[in-house]
């Protein structure tokens, strides 16, 4: 086994998780790689995506989203303000379009208190008019501690701590199969120089979209936990009209998506978006004539959008697992979840995963440690 090149901890993608989970385990002394298969880290999921620093009250309480977030929110913050990350707390309205929609309203507020979010407030359309006078609803939640940062700032920032503490990364470099020998795993990687043979202890499997197909690449792994997984595309078109609001924009959310609503980006402007479309393959071209379902999912909360204002930005897909529509957590398959040594899989860490890389990355450590792996 010793043609091989060697390593304590390998983790596979440098999104932000896995960048998180290098900075985490790295500053807890252990030797670490990160293996990923783009030339630059965050290409996928973790810079195709709205920016928003969430709140936490989309998800069911108990779950491990709505247990990470409403405490994730307030350290980002801290953390951004401490780098100089651009970000901004520019607070978010999630608006019911009429009273039909206003149930939908009443269960997200009332999973907001659940889950111990903080300033959530009901408003009606007067309230909301006055915070937002070009806005059209019947009644909305104003979210004071939802924000936005810049996701590729954040993400360098993390990178620099995790290799300051000792973390490598290889790049360009795909990990194609792992097989699980007496001393831990052997890897194939496909590098640019040909296939390569790496061995390590522990194999933190942070492929995002693709951490199914991955663990479905791993011998040893019962084939029947590899989770069932869709592609979940969703496209951001930006507007060439000036957009006349302060805050986040957002309508009650759907099953697959959160809607289709306007960010904000740190710099001010303005981007619409992400729809949904089920895929089969990545890709991340952005149709113009998709366009035409955004004008009536924006004219809902915002009828002075004019004709002919949207522009093609850009697109992301999300790590979706279960069934299509499903409400689903994250899971973090640990080896006494599967009963294999020294691997964990990350799965279905779509969104809120950039506002919570750090603490999911704390929470991963820590179940290391439960589990003597650490
Ligand atoms: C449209 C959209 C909007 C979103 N909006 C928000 C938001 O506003 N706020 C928020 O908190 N979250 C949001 N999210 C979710 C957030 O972006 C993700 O949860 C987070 O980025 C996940 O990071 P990751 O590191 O797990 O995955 P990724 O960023 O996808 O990284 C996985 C990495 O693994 C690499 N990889 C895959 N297979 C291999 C292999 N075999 N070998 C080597 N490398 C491999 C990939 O190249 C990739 O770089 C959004 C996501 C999407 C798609």
């Amino acid at each position: 086994m010793n043609d091989a090149y060697e390593v304590d901890t390998v983790i596979v993608g440098a999104g932000i998780v896995g960048v998180a989970l290098a900075r985490e385990l790295a500053s807890a002394g252990r030797d670490v790689l990160v293996i990923e298969r783009e030339k630059r880290h965050g290409q996928h999921q973790s810079s195709r995506n709205s920016g928003v620093i969430h709140a936490g009250f989309y998800y069911p309480s108990g779950s491990l989203k709505a247990r990470l977030c409403r405490g994730a929110n307030r350290d980002l913050y801290r953390y951004a303000e401490s780098r100089g990350i651009p970000h901004k707390k520019v607070g978010k309205l999630v608006v019911a379009a009429n009273a039909d929609e206003v149930v939908g309203l009443q269960r997200l507020a009332a999973r907001g208190a659940e889950c111990g979010v903080d300033g959530l407030e009901i408003l009606d359309a007067d309230q909301a008019r006055r915070l937002e006078p070009q806005l059209s609803c019947f009644a909305a939640i104003l979210s004071p501690s939802t924000g936005v940062i810049d996701p590729l700032a954040y993400l360098l920032s993390l990178r620099g701590e995790a290799e300051a503490a000792g973390a490598s990364f290889a790049m360009s470099c795909r990990v194609v199969r792992g097989e699980l020998g007496t001393a831990g795993w052997r890897l194939w990687l496909a590098a640019e120089e040909g296939m390569v043979q790496l061995e390590c202890r522990l194999l933190l499997n942070c492929a995002g979209v693709e951490a199914p197909m991955l663990a479905a690449c791993l011998e040893g792994y019962p084939a029947d936990r590899v989770p069932p997984h869709y592609l979940a595309k969703g496209h951001f078109f930006t507007c060439t009209a000036p957009v006349p609001f302060n805050r986040l924009v957002y309508p009650v959310p759907g099953s697959v998506g959160l809607g289709v609503h306007l960010t904000l980006d740190v710099d001010g402007s303005a981007k619409f978006g992400p729809d949904v479309e089920l895929v089969e393959r990545m890709s991340y071209d952005v149709p113009p004539a998709r366009a035409e379902g955004f004008y009536d999912a924006i004219r809902k909360f915002w009828p002075g959008l004019p004709n002919a204002s949207l522009q093609p930005s850009y697109a992301g897909i999300r790590a979706k697992i279960g069934s299509v529509g499903a409400s689903q957590d994250w899971v973090v398959d640990m080896p006494s979840d599967h009963g294999v040594g020294g691997l964990v899989n990350l799965f279905g860490i779509e969104s809120p995963g950039m506002t919570c890389a750090v603490a999911l990355a704390q929470e991963v450590s820590r179940r290391l440690r439960v589990e003597s792996l650490l």
